[in-house]
């Protein structure tokens, strides 16, 4: 039998590789794939609409929607699988299995909560705009659950900067899934030449979802996609940013704010994929693991911070020093420089000697943990904001490691903004954004402003578990 038959005998379905692309002129062309397999640890998933047979379904219909998403769930678990450490596994709230609904109800979105995954649709302009059609959109999703697995910290803590740590995750789920694919790594190579850091199929994040939200909303996304990893913005502390922005500008919003970090990230895809032996597709799939690899030992072992961003990527450069000997040092330095995330000064400290120095703490960081481990809890009062009693948030620790802090754009070293001032800030965000709801029996009779009634609500306001009054809980990332 030739290889060719083989293949043919194995059973396979139509699926878009990365996204749907945007119509008239950016449709992309269902590819065949072989049937996904869910069930595979660490990472397993499952879908909660039944199995259709697989078959050769097109655009359109449920059966090949069904299959998009399958394989997108299993192409991000099998990227983050070999990554973490053994033992990892999804947060407990979410069970055995991390579940998706493809069909949870009308709007242009979908999220994590720690109930699975919900992936919503619209049509826009005659065109069905289906979350879980785009694989982007699923490696994203799911992107922010093996982060939740990995820091469960993150998801009630009170930071711009580590919300949007989380976005990037996401973003970064898709690129790194997406350079599984030999057919795309192929093709990106072709697009961009060889330098990865251009615009390309990578790096643009949600077509089919950017072009439908820009029909209604033209400056709230990129030009030609939802996020373009290909980008120049430049950090500035998000406590001094404002809450939100056209797309070409930066804001304190976590998608907004997380392209600093992901743009760094490609950077450091392609400065890895330069260095490879051979600079053809399976170079490219080499770098795409280790940069990854690097992103997860540095998820695992940096305290969660304000000034977030320069600890992960300082402990990126440690990985590198730990695992490849330093190998890949310049070009994190570069990626980290060019955005802002490090100063000159803190990526010229972070040498040899003092990662060694460092190490104990950083080999002894384990993945999962409780959840407000290492918070720093701020209470403030609950006036101001239509809030009945006083309101505790979970601020990031103080204590970081290196001592390292990003970029001033005017020169040297940015001091990060204390604990407190970084929790009430991402609060007053939510609320100048309508993220947060707050039941009738926790408004005071002072007006409670809802900006965005119809908007999906991030957070809410509820009795906190531990102690008196009232906490922020996160209810989803979107
Ligand atoms: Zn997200």
């Amino acid at each position: 039998m030739t290889v060719q038959q083989q293949q043919a005998m194995i059973p396979t379905v139509l699926v878009y590789e990365d996204d749907p692309g945007f119509p008239p002129t950016h449709v992309n062309m269902p590819v065949p794939h072989p049937v996904p397999q869910l069930d595979t640890q660490p990472f397993p998933t499952a879908i909660a609409e039944p199995a259709p047979q697989p078959d050769s379904a097109g655009p359109g219909t449920e059966a090949f929607r069904y299959w998009v998403a399958a394989d997108a769930l299993s192409r991000a678990s099998r990227t983050w699988g070999p990554l973490v450490p053994s033992g990892t596994q999804w947060h407990p709230m979410v069970g055995r299995a991390l579940t998706a609904h493809l069909n949870a109800g009308d709007d242009l979105n979908a999220f994590y909560n720690r109930r699975g995954l919900f992936f919503f649709r619209h049509t826009v302009a005659g065109v069905t705009v289906a979350a879980c059609e785009s694989s982007e959109v699923v490696e994203h999703e799911t992107g922010h659950a093996v982060l939740d697995a990995l820091r469960p910290q993150l998801f009630n803590m009170a930071s711009a900067e580590a919300d949007a740590l989380h976005e990037a995750f996401g973003d970064i789920s898709s690129l790194l899934s997406s350079l599984r694919l030999e057919s795309l790594r192929t093709a990106v190579l072709a697009e961009t030449q060889g330098d990865l850091e251009l615009s390309s199929r990578l790096s643009r994040v949600a077509e089919q979802l950017g072009w439908a939200i820009r029909q209604g909303h033209p400056s709230a996304v990129d030009p030609d996609c939802l996020r373009n990893l290909s980008n120049s913005f430049f950090y500035t502390d998000p406590v001094h940013l404002p809450p939100s922005g056209p797309a070409n500008a930066l804001s304190s919003e976590p998608h907004s704010f997380s392209r600093v970090f992901s743009g760094a990230f490609l950077k450091v895809v392609a400065g890895i994929f330069h260095m490879q032996d051979l600079q053809d597709q399976a170079g490219l799939g080499a770098a795409g693991e280790i940069a990854g690899q690097l992103l997860v030992d540095a998820v695992v072992a940096a305290p969660v911070v304000s000034g977030y961003y320069a600890q992960i990527a300082g402990h990126m450069i440690a990985a590198d020093q730990r695992r490849n000997g330093g190998r890949y040092s310049q070009a994190l330095r570069s990626a980290f420089i060019r955005h802002g995330i490090l100063s000159m000064e803190a990526a010229a400290s972070i040498t040899g000697p003092e990662v060694a120095r460092r190490s104990a703490g950083i080999t002894e960081a384990m993945p999962g943990g409780a959840d407000d481990q290492g918070m720093t809890p701020v209470t403030i009062q609950g006036t101001m904001y239509g809030i009945t009693q006083p309101l505790t948030l979970a601020a990031p620790a103080e204590e970081r490691r290196f001592g390292i802090a990003g970029s001033d754009p005017a020169g040297g070293t940015v001091r990060p903004a204390d604990p407190e001032r970084v929790a009430t800030s991402y609060l007053e965000d939510l609320f100048r954004r309508g993220r947060v709801h707050v039941p009738e029996e926790h408004r005071s009779d002072a007006a409670f402003v809802d900006v965005s009634p119809t908007r999906l609500k991030t957070h809410e306001i509820a009795r906190a578990t531990t102690g008196e009054g009232l906490a922020l809980i996160r209810r989803c990332f979107d």
